[in-house]
């Protein structure tokens, strides 16, 4: 091992054994708001919600079973999407349809569920990211016992964004040692990449992030410049109001329904380091990296699920105690 290679592995093992004394409860802010939906509320109005409290996802209460049953996310939305797309001659259908739909609407469009795992809020960090690099899950529900009642709370939610920001706040001794740039350690994807024009069809890039399971799609110029970046929580306010004949619009036009608080987008380059990255992430509310060279054309993405699997897993011998 060179230098740089030791001085690498030594910031990333210590990363590792911080994950392993922290848990969960951890990361959570001390005063926070968790706003849980019931499965009977109509999928229309629930959007409404999630757009007036500005979040993307929520965690789901069967008031019936009084039980945690999934989490509401952007991928709840394009599967709302493509079964529009596959029975068009169902929209009443579709505005009647309730959160505890979903798993129908799934079915109906041929949809791979995504797992519904959850953690117990005061086991290791380390298995929280564990569980999502194994399910591809970006988000995990913190559920407990209600130590009187014996059901199920739901806690919190976990996302990979919560924990490597949580990593980068209290690491920085650590990180500064990751000298090794982005290329160094081939960090992110940089072949077949799925991109769109501006003038792009909001359905067009929604059937790409589905057809090649991904959550953002760059928007690009015809030289490959580095226009903008559409993402799956872009779909929410795209379809607000049933109002899904917008889905033709351009994505031009749907970037301009984002909300005035968004973080915009981080770029990044191939030469960047990774402890320059862990700055960013620790200033930015940043939700992937765009890589691209000199003249802002496109070369590659960092997805934050990337950056986590390369902090768990690299250069760890037998993966197979990973999974
Ligand atoms: P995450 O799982 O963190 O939400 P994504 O779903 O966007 O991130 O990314 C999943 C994987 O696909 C990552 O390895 C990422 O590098 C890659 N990826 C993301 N967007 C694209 C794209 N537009 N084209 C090709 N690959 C992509």
């Amino acid at each position: 091992l060179s230098p740089l290679d030791k001085e690498q592995l030594q910031g990333l093992n210590a990363i590792r054994d911080f994950l392993k004394v922290r848990t969960s409860y951890d990361v959570l802010p001390l005063s926070f708001r968790l706003i849980v939906l019931d499965t009977e509320l109509l999928i229309k109005k629930s959007l409404n919600i999630l757009i007036q409290n500005s979040i993307v996802s929520a965690p789901l209460w069967d008031s019936h079973n009084a039980r945690f049953a999934g989490i509401l996310t952007s991928t709840d939305f394009i599967n709302v999407i493509q079964y529009y797309c596959q029975f068009p001659d169902e929209m009443s259908k579709l505005e009647q349809f309730r959160l505890s739909s979903l798993r129908d609407i799934e079915k109906a469009i041929g949809a791979y569920p995504i797992e519904t795992v959850s953690v117990h809020p005061s086991r290791p960090l380390y298995e929280a990211c564990r569980r999502m690099l194994k399910t591809r899950a970006r988000r995990i529900p913190l559920v407990d016992i209600d130590s009187e009642t014996h059901k199920e709370m739901v806690v919190s939610v976990i996302t990979q964004y919560r924990i490597l920001k949580f990593i980068a706040v209290n690491n920085e001794h650590n990180t500064v040692l990751l000298k090794k740039t982005v290329r160094d350690v081939g960090l992110g994807s940089y072949t077949n990449l799925a991109t769109a024009r501006m003038g792009s069809p909001v359905l067009d890039v929604v059937h790409l992030m589905v057809d090649n399971n991904i959550s953002c799609v760059p928007i690009v110029d015809g030289e490959n410049r580095v226009l903008n970046v559409f993402e799956a929580v872009d779909v929410i306010p795209c379809i607000k109001g049933g109002a899904y004949d917008d889905l033709d619009n351009s994505v031009g036009e749907a970037l301009c329904k984002r909300p005035d608080d968004s973080p915009g987008i981080y770029t990044c380059g191939e030469h960047d380091r990774l402890d320059s990255i862990f700055d960013t992430i620790r200033k930015s509310r940043v939700h992937r990296l765009i890589v691209v060279d000199d003249d802002n054309k496109l070369k590659g993405i960092i997805s934050l699920s990337d950056i986590l699997k390369y902090v768990l897993l690299s250069g760890v011998e037998d993966t197979s105690r990973w999974s």
